[in-house]
């Protein structure tokens, strides 16, 4: 079995290379909930409902979220009434958060349900939400006095509504250590042959995760079985807001910056070919580094690149 630590859009591209490579059955994937939120009075879980659609050959490949040739005809309708409708929800996905939100009010948990729809839309790797618990994501920026604080914006209000535009003055999970890891996390990563970090935001997606109790100490306890991979190529992140929280936490924006965080974590780290000029560093924190074709920009290039970090783990 292979364990992987997974956001939403980078995450699930890697992961639909990573079925290809191996049996599906075999791949857990363990999805950040940093970013959860209601509206609407409807609970959506951005992440794992990515990683789900992306498994079940429904996302769009070109957004990267929502389902293929969705429409917003509801979103549409809301906005008359004067509701905020800054949240992209198709018609489509809506039919999740309403079964998702159905089934948490009949007393299922987060990870019951994704497991639910999972298995509706045909999904035959296993999607574990990071926790059952309530974890949010918060942003602490320069943005105005806001209800939530001195700028402190929820992560969707932070990169959808205002566009990541902020200055980032700091980054915290609230609720993530008190939040027990969902039924079968700690146990994938126990006993996975492998555990891949997934090129996802270091810090808003992989974050959480690591910020559960016990999951860090997993990792490192395993640190010869797991390999990172950078989500940033050549200095950049492919989409907002990798870049912006790197740097606003005072990070390098660079795979070198990526390979800090996890060097206690992880014995290879995957970089693209771009960056080969980063290896000796790499290698100086203790890191195995190894060089791909990071950018996935189809079927066979993301298969590529969970092959070639399975080789390199051995
Ligand atoms: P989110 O939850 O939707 O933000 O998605 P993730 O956290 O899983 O992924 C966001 C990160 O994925 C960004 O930093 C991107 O640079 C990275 N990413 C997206 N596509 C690619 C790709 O093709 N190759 C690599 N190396 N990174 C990618
Ligand atoms: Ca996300």
């Amino acid at each position: 079995m292979i364990a992987v630590l997974s956001g939403g859009v980078g995450g699930s591209r890697f992961l639909q290379g990573l079925v290809r490579v191996v049996p599906p059955e075999e791949v857990v994937a363990i999805v950040n909930t940093g970013d959860d939120e209601e509206f609407f009075g409807l609970y959506v879980s951005p992440d794992p409902d990515i990683v789900t659609y992306a498994l079940g050959g429904i996302v769009d490949e070109e957004r990267g979220w929502g389902v293929r040739g969705d429409t917003f005809r509801w979103l549409e309708a809301m906005r008359r009434f004067g509701h905020e409708t800054w949240f992209q929800i198709g018609d489509r996905d809506l039919a999740t958060h309403l079964y998702r939100t159905r089934r948490l009010r009949e007393g299922a948990t987060p990870s019951q349900v994704a497991g639910e729809l999972a298995e509706r839309l045909g999904v035959r790797a296993r999607v574990l939400p990071m926790s059952d618990g309530r974890v949010r994501t918060v942003v602490e920026t320069e943005a105005p006095r806001l209800p939530t604080g001195r700028g402190a914006l929820p992560f969707q209000r932070y990169l959808v509504q205002r566009g990541a535009r902020d200055r980032v003055l700091g980054l915290r999970f609230e609720g993530a250590g008190g939040a027990r890891p969902a039924p079968g996390v700690l146990e994938a990563l126990r006993e996975a042959e492998f555990i891949l970090i997934a090129p996802s935001d270091p810090l808003a997606s992989i974050g959480p995760i690591l910020a559960l109790p016990g999951v860090r100490e997993a990792l490192a306890s395993r640190r010869d079985r797991v390999a990172g991979v950078s989500p940033i190529v050549a200095g950049r992140s492919l989409r907002p807001p990798a870049a912006e929280l790197l740097a606003g936490l005072g990070h390098e924006v660079s795979a070198l910056g990526v390979a800090r965080l996890y060097r206690d974590l992880a014995r290879v780290f995957v970089l693209d070919r771009e960056d080969a000029g980063l290896t000796p560093a790499v290698r100086e924190l203790g890191l195995e580094p190894v060089m791909a074709d990071t950018i996935m920009r189809d079927a066979a290039a993301k298969e590529a690149l969970a092959r070639a970090t399975l080789e390199a783990l051995g």
